[in-house]
């Protein structure tokens, strides 16, 4: 018997979608992922420390609620309490990124949603049912799928990027800036982009912000016109331009400076800085649906109807970061989650499935 929904993908919109397609009686089977360096399951969430823009996780005593919530079986997964973290104004810390998508998770497993711990490869939207080819070499027929894919940042690429991510490197200033590590510390932003651009005036608009340094490897921004005066207006934020980083530096435990290097006359220098927020774009993760379904030009699945998970294959439903390269949060990708189950949930009442 083929499957009624297929949900691909493991982030906030494919648990949303598992938790409306469970309760609707649709028996989701969720692809989950495998473990790799760029994308693990539980999507970018995993990547991140605390979620303090998640509508209904307010900072409190969020560990004895993850504990009791979580099956014991995954609690090896839970990060606990960041070290440190009590203050004062704040005896209570805020669900951690990890915790938040255990949550999700169990919620659909609650409702009796079946997982797969591995990736689809391939998937043949050519025939009716559609047949899904797993990582592992096994296939699954299914009436619909819901594709949350998601979208991984990019990163520079360098060995000490990777050794200090989460310790002072970053690429999302609106979820992480806020964070102590960086309080009151000059810091750098990459990029120059309407991310990039966007990430520093977000980082110099906290409270107690010391200088932002804007690192642009040209000497022009690619950001539209009103965002880069947004960025030369305001005075803590600095303009370095022509320079890549070419190495971050750090104590073992938290970053402490960049060593830049000027893409005009190759010279370097090191620029001391608490955290570095890289902002130099995202890429979907689309590669298995290359030719299958449309995509925009940058590779990101296309809604076909406004106000719609539809895709340009009827049956096919998209939801999250892996359609939507503009939002890009938790609570939007969750919400577009929603609409892909109830979306599936009218196709098979239609089709009389
Ligand atoms: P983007 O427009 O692709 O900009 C990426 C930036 O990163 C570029 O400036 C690029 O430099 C730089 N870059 C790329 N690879 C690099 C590398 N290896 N080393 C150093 N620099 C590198 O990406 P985005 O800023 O994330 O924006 C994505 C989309 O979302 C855009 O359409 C944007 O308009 C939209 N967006 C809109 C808003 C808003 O309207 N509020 C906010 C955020 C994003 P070059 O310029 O030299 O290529």
């Amino acid at each position: 018997m083929p499957e009624k929904v297929v949900i691909i993908g493991s982030g906030p919109a494919g648990w949303a979608a598992a938790i409306y397609a469970a309760r609707a009686n649709l028996n989701p089977l969720v692809y989950e992922g495998t473990i790799k360096p760029e994308m693990i399951p539980l999507g970018q969430l995993a990547f991140t420390t605390e979620v303090e823009n998640y509508p209904g996780f307010p900072a409190g005593d969020v560990n004895a609620f993850v504990m009791t919530a979580v099956d014991k079986k995954r609690h090896y997964n839970l990060p606990g309490p960041p070290a440190g973290h009590v203050r004062d104004d704040r005896p209570h810390y805020a669900v951690q990124g990890v915790e938040l998508m255990e949550l999700m998770k169990q919620q659909a497993l609650n409702f009796d949603t079946r997982v797969v711990s591995e990736d689809i490869v391939d998937v043949d939207f050519d025939t009716q049912p559609f047949r899904l080819t797993a990582g592992n070499g096994d296939s699954v027929e299914t009436h619909t799928v819901i594709v949350a894919t998601g979208a991984r940042a990019n990163y520079l690429g360098l060995p000490s990027e990777e050794e200090y991510k989460n310790k002072g490197v970053s690429a999302c200033a609106v979820c992480d800036g806020a964070l102590p590590i960086y309080r009151s510390k000059p810091l750098a932003v990459i990029g120059g982009g309407d991310s990039a651009v966007e990430e520093a005036t977000y980082l110099a608009n906290l409270k107690d912000a010391a200088t932002i340094y804007l690192i642009h490897r040209r000497d022009e921004l690619r950001a539209s016109k009103i965002m880069q005066q947004r960025a030369f207006d305001n005075p803590k934020i600095e303009m370095v331009w022509n320079h890549t980083v070419k190495e971050v530096l750090g104590d073992g435990n938290l970053v402490t400076s960049l060593q830049l290097q000027n893409t005009v006359d190759d010279s370097t220098r090191e620029l001391e800085v608490g955290g570095m927020f890289v902002a130099i774009g995202h890429t979907p993760n689309t590669d298995f649906l290359k030719g299958k379904l449309e995509m925009n030009k940058k590779g990101y699945v296309q809604w076909t109807t406004a106000q719609r998970s539809y895709t340009s294959v009827k049956g096919v439903f998209a939801a999250g970061d892996v359609a939507d390269d503009y939002y890009r949060q938790a609570i939007t990708a969750a919400g577009t989650g929603c609409m892909a189950a109830l979306d599936a949930e009218r196709y098979l009442a239609a089709q009389g499935i």
